[in-house]
């Protein structure tokens, strides 16, 4: 575990329930004890002190780990189970963890303490720490292995790109079966030294409460989280004092970005990763922040534009390509999917991220959206639905927006935008982006409704959109 742990730090809170550093990694060892050698481990990742003690005790015992949404439908969590082959489930006692599935191990009725059970062996770098389950915005799952050496190199660059130390708090309250909550928001912590105080549930009024009371420094949420804090401006109030609000999972709409300044004083630092390249691009503690970009390479990685038939893509800022990736520690497959992980490799070696960014002349990122769902092409014209929504936020009654092209028959696909907004007509909503975007860009079709279909990582699932229309 000295690969991945620093050697000292703070105690770490999950909802409400404080855990000491030497208690936890106490308590971690006798989970790693009781699961030697087991192969894969299931540990039903509720957002919890458990879920930290049995992830922690699966990586002391050098065992894959593979975080279960707790939340997920009885089909989902058979799938990760049956795909991982995990050995053991790891649960709370009492935690309703469903049917069936491998025999069931209740961390807390584990001794509070185990000697011996680190494996002597130096840990493997290039081994699995984690199989995590991406979050199924564009399709089902998929398993991806990650290994240690990969996430102990993010979490440095992350630690310098932040100035993130031992003197921060991290605060967030994110759920502990991804990368953001669990590899930044638990191993962080864990390494860099900082304590952690984990909310229970990523709410504006619980992240003010933790500025305050426990001296949270650094804050990391997902857009859906900083949207909300921009529109209640007594908890945005209580941030003033905090050192760094981070955004990542999905775009942070620039509206949203520029609310939040004016109400907390804070540029968001915004972040770009995926499950399976972990964090690739950042804005810097010490640097610019611009609204709309997800900032520049960290330490290590390298990144260039496609066309859709491979030719390299100009680095001029506005020319949009696929991003691909290069890293140190590169992507080590999707479980059980040797075509899928083939196919996701370019012949040269990158990484396809399936994204659709642009990179200007000073290293500059900024993500217009994903290749398989917000690539409108309409009449013609490539659009990206990121630059629609941002146009629709802007107005001061829409809450939410997602655009994204429905067939038509001249066109082929038409802008339809799916609004959550008080007291304004699709009508006059057309008419308000009238002055901001061009006229092949203005949505065609706008339906107002109720909310959006979001996964538990606050990202709008495009392809359940046709469902809200009328
Ligand atoms: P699935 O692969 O199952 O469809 P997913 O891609 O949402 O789901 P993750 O690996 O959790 O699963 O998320 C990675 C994706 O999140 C990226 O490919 C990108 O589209 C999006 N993303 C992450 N950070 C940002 C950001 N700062 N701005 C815009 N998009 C982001
Ligand atoms: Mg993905």
């Amino acid at each position: 575990m000295r690969d991945l742990l620093g050697e000292t730090g703070g105690p770490v809170r999950v909802a409400g329930r404080e855990l000491p550093r030497e208690e936890l990694l106490a308590r971690a060892s006798a989970v790693a004890a009781e699961i030697a050698g087991a192969g894969a481990v299931a540990v039903h990742a509720t957002a919890s002190a458990e879920t930290v003690v049995a992830v922690v005790g699966g990586l002391m015992a050098g065992v894959p780990v593979v975080p279960l949404p707790p939340d997920s439908g009885p089909d989902e969590r058979a799938h990760i189970l049956d795909d991982s082959g995990a050995a053991l489930l790891l649960a709370a006692r009492g935690a309703d963890v469903g049917d069936g599935g491998p025999p069931r191990v209740p961390v807390d009725d584990l001794p509070a303490s185990a000697s011996g059970a680190e494996t002597a062996a130096e840990p493997v770098p290039d081994a699995t720490a984690l199989i995590l389950y991406t979050s199924g915005t564009t399709g089902a799952p998929k398993g991806v292995m990650v290994s240690r050496a990969a996430i102990g190199a993010a979490l440095d660059s992350l630690a310098e790109a932040w100035a993130w130390t031992p003197d921060d708090v991290l605060v967030h309250g994110l759920p502990l079966f991804h990368v953001h909550g669990l590899v930044l928001g638990v191993l962080g912590p864990l390494r860099v030294g900082s304590p952690l105080v984990h909310t229970g549930r990523p709410r504006p009024e619980a992240y003010a409460a933790a500025a305050g009371e426990d001296g949270g420094s650094l804050f990391f949420g997902v857009p859906t989280v900083w949207s909300r804090m921009a529109a209640d401006p007594a908890s945005a109030e209580a941030m003033r004092g905090a050192r760094l609000l981070v955004s990542g999972s999905a775009p942070l709409p620039v509206p949203a970005f520029e609310r939040l300044e004016a109400l907390t004083g804070h540029r968001p630092v915004e972040r770009y990763g995926m499950t399976e390249t972990l964090i690739t691009l950042s804005a810097r503690a010490d640097g610019e922040r611009r609204p709309g970009y997800v900032g520049l390479p960290l330490p290590g990685i390298g990144t260039r534009l496609a066309a859709e038939n491979g030719d390299p893509v100009p680095h001029d800022g506005e020319t949009p390509g696929q991003l691909h990736v290069r890293a140190e520690h590169p992507f080590k497959g999707y479980l059980n999917r040797p075509e899928a992980t083939a196919k996701s490799f370019t012949p040269d070696g990158w990484f396809r991220t399936g994204d659709i960014a642009t990179i200007g002349p000073d290293g500059w990122h900024r993500i217009v959206g994903r290749a398989s769902t917000d690539l409108i092409k309409s009449g013609g014209y490539r659009i990206g639905a990121g630059e629609v929504e941002n146009a629709l936020l802007a107005h001061p009654a829409v809450r939410e927006a997602a655009v994204a092209g429905t067939p038509h028959d001249d066109l082929g696909e038409q802008v339809t935008a799916y609004v959550v907004a008080d007291g304004v007509t699709g009508r006059q909503l057309i008419d308000f982006v009238a002055d901001r975007l061009s006229v092949h860009k203005r949505p065609r079709v706008v339906h107002l409704v109720g909310s959006l279909p979001r996964n538990a990582m606050g990202k709008v699932v495009k392809t359940r959109l046709p469902e809200l229309a009328p």
